[in-house]
């Protein structure tokens, strides 16, 4: 009889790595195998999904603000009346009275607190990068993040969509929808953190700005159809065991060590 150390042993040999923040031990080929199914799969049940909704890089950034914590229906309420003031340019908004910019942001929610957080990136951009966006957007794209980390109420979903979407920087974006889907999957741990999962998807997808832009907004849109927070709509799903069943490998590595996925 084999021990368990001669069969850790052989599992490092055969390329099974353990990463401590996700606590997920698959051969690297199964899990690129894995995500690449996954996206194949989705983009087949919805296609393109256009992201992000927005004329220009700097409406992509308000947006980017203004969806934290509420539904996008929301977001575009706030942007119209934005639009209706022509004041979706870096240096109108910065130099609107806070006051008024509160007022109109208004229906997407917690708006004084958004009003400070647009007004800290304004102030980054006409500080660091003299108001323009083209200049901002040519920094190295790991320091701009760290960046645009630092600006009070500026998180990581919130710097990898403005990078990814309005800066077209090959930075996968990390969301609750993510974290329950691909969790559901079986491919990560719950309660993996933000910088984990991102690591996750960015080590085994090729580093390409379209893909990301595609991957993430299919993921939401799964999310958003099915993947409820408690009570996932599993019938009928893309990613359901019936429509996408995985690889014996995956489903053995997951019943050993962790669970079965949600669905089967
Ligand atoms: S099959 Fe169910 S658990 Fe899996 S992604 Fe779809 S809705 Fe979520």
């Amino acid at each position: 009889m084999r021990s368990a150390k001669s069969d850790t042993r052989n599992k490092i040999k055969k390329g099974y790595r353990q990463k401590p923040a996700i606590r997920l031990r698959m051969p690297d080929k199964e899990i690129r195998k894995q995500l690449t199914a996954i996206y194949r799969t989705l983009y087949r049940a919805y296609g393109p999904q256009h992201w992000w909704p927005g004329d220009t890089p700097f409406e992509v950034m308000v947006g980017a603000v203004l969806t934290q914590n509420t539904a996008w229906s929301n977001v575009e309420k706030a942007m119209a009346k934005l639009k209706r003031e022509r004041l979706l340019t870096p240096s109108r908004m910065f130099n609107a009275a806070p006051e008024k910019l509160a007022s109109l942001i208004r229906p997407s929610g917690y708006f004084n607190v958004k009003v400070k957080r647009l007004r800290h990136l304004l102030s980054f951009i006409h500080i660091r990068y003299s108001g323009s966006l083209k200049r901002m957007f040519s920094a190295e794209p790991a320091l701009l993040r760290q960046q645009l980390l630092e600006i009070n109420g500026i998180g990581p979903e919130t710097a990898d969509a403005i990078l990814l979407y309005a800066g077209e920087k090959a930075f996968f974006v990390v969301d609750a929808y993510t974290k329950r889907i691909f969790s559901r999957q079986g491919l990560i741990v719950s309660n993996a953190d933000y910088h984990a999962v991102q690591d996750f998807f960015m080590n085994n997808l090729p580093r390409d700005t379209r893909f990301y832009n595609e991957y993430h907004a299919l993921i939401v849109r799964v999310g958003k159809e099915h993947c409820k927070k408690t009570k996932p709509l599993c019938s009928g799903c893309p990613l359901s065991c019936e429509q996408f069943p995985v690889s014996e490998v995956h489903k053995a590595d997951h019943e050993q060590l962790f669970h079965a996925r949600h669905c089967c």
